[in-house]
């Protein structure tokens, strides 16, 4: 990276009397920001971001507005409690019905469509503990979802093209979006509030000098705040080494379009390690770093034959067999993940505060956690 001086000029309009710098410009980041502005308007809150635009997982996900596969649902409750697992959700449920209450259906491109897990004939004993629960869940989430979650589908099994496929659960009150649309609208949101949102610097470091922060960058030259919030999610660790996040990357396709595809919803496979949905009459389908969990723990995007093969096969053998699917274009994301599925939200030194680790329901938590951490920096 080029290392230079930067002018008067450039100091005294972009980073002169900072209030808060915000380290990341993902869902979390911009949600703090637009909370911040709302909040306190006089601030000057100032984004930095090391891509073009946000390059982690904000941009780079598949859009399920989801909030817990009976599957998963069952499988927390191994670790902890009822209690904590309805919290849980009930902090996904509402994190979506405010996203969707702040930026409109439309504007985000939301769509009811509905969650399904997919139990292949593998996953019979699976499934069958999934069925015993069902009614229980229902009636442990109707406080929550105001009805039944969950229901048998597998009359949808053909009508949505599967094939290889024993059964499927449908969670009724789960949707897709367009996550292109959802960060567009962040980003006009947080530019009408005049947001200073500046790409293509690197945080480096930062370091509590007195009553303020100092952020260094890979150009050379430092930025003074008065507190600071990093965002980065699934990169963390280069700022903050000490967290418990670790970096997931996950591998995606689209497919070219399918002309009459029959497939409509949201559709976790293999336990969520695997993921598909339409996206119009295209595919997306990603996933499958359980293939080689220490391969994937890393924050470096690219690809792998292993991954890419294992997707190719699920979708020629099990989405889409009778169609004729063609490839349009992979891309990676990277999630942060830790052993706890909550994110850490809370204060890093005097005058930082981080909000990390949001696994893979971003789209569910992000509003809150970003609004929690710009509380926090309200209050402190
Ligand atoms: C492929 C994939 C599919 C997913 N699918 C879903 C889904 O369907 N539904 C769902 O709810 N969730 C999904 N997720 C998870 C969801 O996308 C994330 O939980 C959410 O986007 C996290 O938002 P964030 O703002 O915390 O992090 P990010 O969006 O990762 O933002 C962090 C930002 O920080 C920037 N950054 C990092 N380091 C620095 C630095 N040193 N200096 C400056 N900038 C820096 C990065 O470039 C990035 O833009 C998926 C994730 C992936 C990767």
């Amino acid at each position: 990276m080029l290392h230079y001086q930067l002018s008067y000029w450039e100091r005294d309009s972009f980073f002169r009397d900072i209030d808060v710098a915000i380290i990341g410009s993902g869902i979390v980041g911009l949600s703090a920001a637009i909370h911040l502005k709302e909040q306190a308007p006089k601030l000057k809150v100032v984004v930095l971001e090391r891509g073009p635009l946000p390059i982690g997982a904000s941009t780079r996900n598949a859009g399920f507005a989801c909030f817990g596969s009976i599957s998963e649902l069952l499988d927390d409750l191994q670790h902890s409690s009822l209690d904590e697992v309805l919290q849980l959700v009930e902090k996904r449920y509402r994190g979506l019905q405010k996203l969707r209450s702040r930026y409109q259906d439309t504007t985000i491109g939301y769509e009811a469509l509905g969650g399904y897990e997919v139990f292949r004939p593998t996953d019979q004993t699976l499934f069958e503990e999934c069925a015993d629960k069902l009614a229980h869940l229902n009636e442990a989430l109707s406080l929550i979802t105001g009805s039944d979650t969950y229901k048998h589908q597998d009359d949808q099994i053909e009508a949505q093209g599967l094939a290889g496929v024993q059964h499927l659960i449908l969670n009724q009150k789960e949707g897709q979006l367009h996550t292109g649309k959802l960060m567009h609208t962040l980003l006009r949101r947080a530019q009408e509030l005049e947001i200073h949102c500046l790409c293509g610097i690197t945080v480096t470091g930062l370091d509590p000098i007195g009553d303020s922060v100092q952020i260094s960058t890979d150009h050379g030259w430092t930025i003074n705040t008065s507190r600071a919030l990093i965002a980065t999610n699934g990169f963390a660790a280069h700022l903050l080494p000490e967290l418990e996040v670790k970096p997931a990357r996950n591998q995606v396709l689209i497919t070219k379009p399918i002309p009459g595809l029959s497939l409509k919803g949201c559709f976790h496979y293999d336990r969520g390690y695997v993921y598909f949905r339409n996206v119009g009459d295209r595919i997306l389908l990603g996933g499958g770093r359980n293939l080689n969990p220490q391969g994937e723990e890393t924050d470096v995007f690219g690809y792998t034959e292993q991954v890419q093969n294992y997707l190719l096969q699920i979708l020629a053998e099990h989405i889409a067999p009778a169609q004729s699917t063609e490839v349009d274009y992979w891309w990676s994301g990277i999630m942060g993940v830790g052993q706890q599925k909550k994110p850490i939200i809370d204060w890093v030194n005097p005058r930082t505060v981080a909000a990390v680790r949001l696994g893979g329901m971003g789209v569910a938590l992000g509003t809150e956690a970003g609004e929690q951490a710009a509380g926090l920096l309200l209050e402190g």
